[in-house]
This record gives C-alpha cells, sequence and structure tokens, in this order.
C-alpha cells in the first residue's frame, strides 16, 4: 500500500482542539500502527539519503517520528527539547505557536561543528516551531540538512516562514 494512503487512513482530525476554529491532525493512530508507523518514519529520511549524520526530533512528537526512524537508518538523535528541560548548558530560541510561545533549547556542544542535522517534527503550521529549531542548530554550529515533517497545513504558510533555503519535505499536505 501507497505510504500516504497507509498514513492518512490512520490520521484522525480533531474540529475545535485545543481550542474553537482549530481543526486538530492527531497521528496518534498512527504510532499505533505498527505498519503505519513504520512506514511514515522511513518515508521522513528517505528524500534526505546520505545527506544527514543526525536526526533532530522536536518535542514532544517529534521526538516519537525522529526515535524510531534514527533506529531504523542507524542515525544518531538530537532531542531539541522545550525550555528548562535540559541539565547542561543549552542554547535557547523563543518562538511564536499558532497558540501561544514557547523556547526551544539544545546542549551546547553535544554534536561536533558541522554535523547534517535533518530536524523532525509531527506537523508543520505556521513554522515557528521548526523555524526556531533550525536556527538553534545554526547557532550551535551544526548544519541544517533540511526539515522533514509528516503533515504540513499549507493555508499556514510555515514553508514560507522557513524559507532559509531550508529544504522541506511533508508527506501529507493539508
Ligand atoms: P507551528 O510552530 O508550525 O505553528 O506549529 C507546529 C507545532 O505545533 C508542532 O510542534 C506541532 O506538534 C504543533 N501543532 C500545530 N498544529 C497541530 C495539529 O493540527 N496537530 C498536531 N498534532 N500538532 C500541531
Amino acid at each position: 500500500q501507497d505510504v500516504r494512503a497507509l498514513v492518512e487512513s490512520n490520521l484522525a482530525t480533531i474540529p475545535d482542539f485545543p481550542e474553537p476554529g482549530v481543526l486538530f491532525r492527531d497521528l496518534t493512530p498512527v504510532f499505533a500502527d505498527g505498519p503505519a508507523f513504520h512506514a511514515l518514519s522511513e518515508a521522513l529520511v528517505e528524500p534526505f539519503a546520505g545527506r544527514f549524520d543526525v536526526l533532530a526530533g522536536v518535542e514532544a512528537r517529534g521526538f516519537l517520528l525522529a526515535g524510531a526512524a534514527s533506529a531504523l537508518c542507524g542515525a544518531g538523535l538530537l532531542p531539541i527539547r522545550k525550555a528548562g528541560k535540559l541539565p547542561r548548558r543549552v542554547l535557547r530560541e523563543e518562538y511564536a505557536l499558532e497558540y501561544g510561545t514557547a523556547a526551544l533549547e539544545v546542549h551546547e556542544g553535544e554534536l561536533a561543528p558541522g554535523t547534517r542535522v535533518l530536524i523532525v517534527d509531527d506537523v508543520l503550521a505556521t513554522g515557528g516551531t521548526v523555524a526556531a529549531a533550525a536556527r538553534l542548530v545554526e547557532r550551535a554550529g551544526w548544519r541544517v540538512a533540511g526539515v522533514s515533517v509528516a503533515i504540513e497545513l499549507v493555508d499556514l504558510g510555515g514553508r514560507a516562514a522557513l524559507d532559509d533555503g531550508h529544504e522541506t519535505f511533508s508527506l501529507l499536505q493539508y
């Protein structure tokens, strides 16, 4: 079965969550389905094969996809965490969410200078989250190999917001 159809058939869409007017794309049924989760994890890295060293997952749903994909392809994993979770010296980037604001952090010096990092998340909405992740990777002295997401909410313009020349892949577009 085509990977897009397999993932899409397991996707749940919830109106008015977490607030009225938001159509929330819920990937938990995809994670719960072994073949769909496996196929999605593979599909996210396939377009970047041979062009990255480490996968960066954005907390929290990005951890699931980046973790699974890392194990499949034998790449390392960089957790890009919400503020205040990492125990050593961090770099921090503030960003605006579709609803609210937040900050992301990585450990300084976690990877060797020049490491090629593929940023993975579940959903690209306004692009604020992955743009902050990309700024963190660059400030840390690593290279952004690209951005890979399961779902792109096209009307929210995330791809344009991210347009620093970062190659962006999304499996499904709505
Ligand atoms: P952005 O910063 O691009 O506006 O929002 C992306 C972040 O918000 C992602 O980390 C994603 O997990 C979350 N997000 C925004 N909209 C949705 C949605 O419809 N479904 C899910 N699962 N996450 C969303």
